[in-house]
């Protein structure tokens, strides 16, 4: 949805019950997902979308826990409809960050409400830092030092105006050039993850397990996807599921796509389930239905400045205005 018609309908859902919305669209499960909780700026993600505060954090909870029945992502698959009538939410969290054990983590469980953490097995325990979340912390210190500024721009052949915008255009395939754009801004990854944590541990993330949550999959190193052939995806999620099952000796085999799950196609989704590669799939397309209950599509909610509860009013809407349309089965 492109951000005008995104404003018009967030503005036009605002004084609306979400109740009542909910009831016309017959959707009664959510999927809110989120990455993490700082109650400081983190330099390496707030570039990229908005670092909510602890306090802000447990507001959405507040507000959704007065609508939705909490259920873990394994009661869902498992119950078909929860109890009658009821509206739940499952929680989800992505990309594995420090801030899930230090702030998300403790709140949920001293609220009762379940989750599923999602990893990068690459980036557990800090041995390496998301190719975007290195994108997010260049935009920072050419933001901050005119001297890297300068410098990034004659590397680049480009004007100084066009360096943020060039570097937040860097994909998976030119993710190299990061690096060399971080030696001549005289930024260093490693250091940066040493002097300060971006990803949780491993001890953290068995702490999370005994706290009694669950992790999932999330690919070895953020892979994009699209950039896959079929086979290479089905490996991705194969080697991904597999390597916390074996870490952590978890039995669930949880994966959500990096990005998007748009570009995997639709035979790729029903092999991974039909042979067990995974028990359920998550992608970031909002509130669509798949036709698959293992497969869920989940509505980000960090990426406006909006509560959780005015995301999912505009996200209601948007749903309902295209019901006559039929747009809201995924397309795979
Ligand atoms: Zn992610």
């Amino acid at each position: 949805m492109n951000e005008g018609i995104r404003n018009t309908i967030s503005s036009m859902a605002r004084p609306m019950k979400l109740e009542r919305l909910i009831r016309w669209s017959g959707q009664k499960n959510i999927f809110p997902f989120y990455h993490t909780v700082s109650p400081e700026s983190l330099p390496h993600v707030s570039h990229l979308y908005r670092v909510l505060k602890p306090a802000e954090f447990e507001r959405d909870l507040d507000q959704l826990l007065l609508m939705f029945e909490p259920l873990s992502l394994g009661d869902y698959l498992e119950n078909s409809e929860g109890k009658r009538g009821k509206r739940s939410m499952v929680l989800t969290f992505d990309d594995g960050l420090k801030g899930c054990y230090e702030f998300i983590a403790p709140l949920l469980k001293k609220k009762g409400i379940p989750a599923t953490f999602f990893l990068n097995n690459k980036f557990i325990d800090n041995r390496g830092l998301f190719y975007r979340y290195k994108a997010s912390l260049l935009i920072h210190q050419v933001r901050n030092d005119c001297r890297s500024k300068e410098k990034v721009a004659t590397f680049l052949k480009i004007s100084e105006e066009q360096v943020e915008t060039s570097v937040r255009m860097i994909g998976w395939d030119q993710r190299a050039l990061l690096e060399a754009l971080a030696v001549e801004a005289e930024l260093d990854f490693a250091g940066y993850l040493l002097s300060r944590p971006v990803y949780m541990n491993s001890n953290e993330v068995e702490d999370i397990l005994e706290w009694g949550f669950d992790i999932g999959a999330h690919s070895s190193d953020h892979v994009d996807f699209t950039r896959l052939d079929a086979s290479e995806m089905n490996q991705q999620v194969k080697a991904s599921v597999e390597d916390l099952q074996k870490r952590f000796g978890v039995h669930t085999a949880y994966f959500s796509f990096p990005f998007t799950s748009d570009g995997v196609p639709g035979e790729v989704i029903d092999s991974l389930l039909e042979e067990g590669t995974a028990s359920a799939l998550l992608g970031t397309a909002g509130l669509k239905r798949t036709g698959k209950r293992s497969y869920i599509q989940r509505i980000p909610v960090e990426k406006y400045e909006m509560t959780a509860l005015e995301t999912l009013k505009a996200e209601y809407l948007y749903y309902l205005l295209k019901m006559p349309l039929g747009r809201n089965r995924l397309r795979q």
